[in-house]
């Protein structure tokens, strides 16, 4: 395949910005700079290095986006999905969310084509904790979240005892943050709803050891190294 399509399609950039890092001698081949972005590799022999880093045909992505609300977390969909804001990475149609979050709801997915990843975050054997911030309708105390933090009959389950914190008590709303290590549809809407206190608004703010921090809406970032490490 062509240089600048290998470098592309491993995320070194798009076309013309790979093009630049080639034309500037950046990239070398087997150990010699090569300037033609036109130049045949053979990705599973030929060893490419960009700035001295190996590319890794195939390599895996992690990224953080900070879904905002009106998308739905799925590859595909006849109304718009997540994957329209991360749409300027290469191939970026070989990942996928892990997790997910409601329409009407907001914060940090993390996005990936690491399917074993995916598999063990999800699985509910490893209680990987999620935090949410909420805004609730009505005052909250810390007698009516009792039950929360006791954990809660659901219609079709009892949800596990939660973390759960006031940060603002006022008549008309109320906001809180709440970490759980369960993912079941609708759960942490369904637990204020099930204590009188409905979620006006919904976002995710922690995801194991990944904080959205402050990555404005609609953005996505990659993981550092050392995020990944810790969350592998
Ligand atoms: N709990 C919910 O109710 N909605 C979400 O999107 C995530 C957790």
């Amino acid at each position: 395949m062509r240089l600048d399509k290998l470098l592309a399609d491993s995320g070194f950039g798009t076309r013309s910005q790979v093009k630049r890092l080639i034309k500037k001698g950046f990239v070398t081949v087997n150990g010699e700079t090569i300037k033609d972005p036109s130049f045949n590799v053979d990705p599973q022999k030929d060893e490419v290095l960009v700035d001295g880093e190996l590319v890794e045909y195939e390599k895996d992505y992690y990224l953080i986006l900070h879904k905002p609300q009106g998308y739905i977390t799925s590859t595909k969909d006849r109304q718009m999905t997540v994957m329209e804001l991360i749409a300027d990475i290469p191939r970026f149609e070989r990942l996928f969310p892990v997790g997910r979050l409601d329409k009407d709801a907001e914060g940090l997915l993390l996005i990936t084509n690491d399917g074993e990843l995916a598999h063990r975050l999800t699985h509910p054997k490893w209680k990987v904790p999620k935090v949410y911030f909420v805004v609730v309708e009505g005052k909250l105390n810390e007698e009516n979240l009792e039950p929360l933090k006791k954990g809660i009959e659901l219609k079709d389950f009892r949800a596990k005892p939660a973390k759960v914190r006031i940060l603002k008590a006022e008549e008309s709303e109320s906001e809180a943050e709440i970490e759980i290590t369960e993912g079941k549809y609708h759960q942490v809407k369904r637990m204020f709803e099930k204590i009188g206190h409905p979620v006006k608004y919904l976002r995710r703010i922690q995801f194991g050891n990944l904080k959205l921090g402050n990555l404005p809406v609609g953005e996505y970032r990659f993981l550092t190294k050392e995020e990944l490490k810790e969350l592998k």
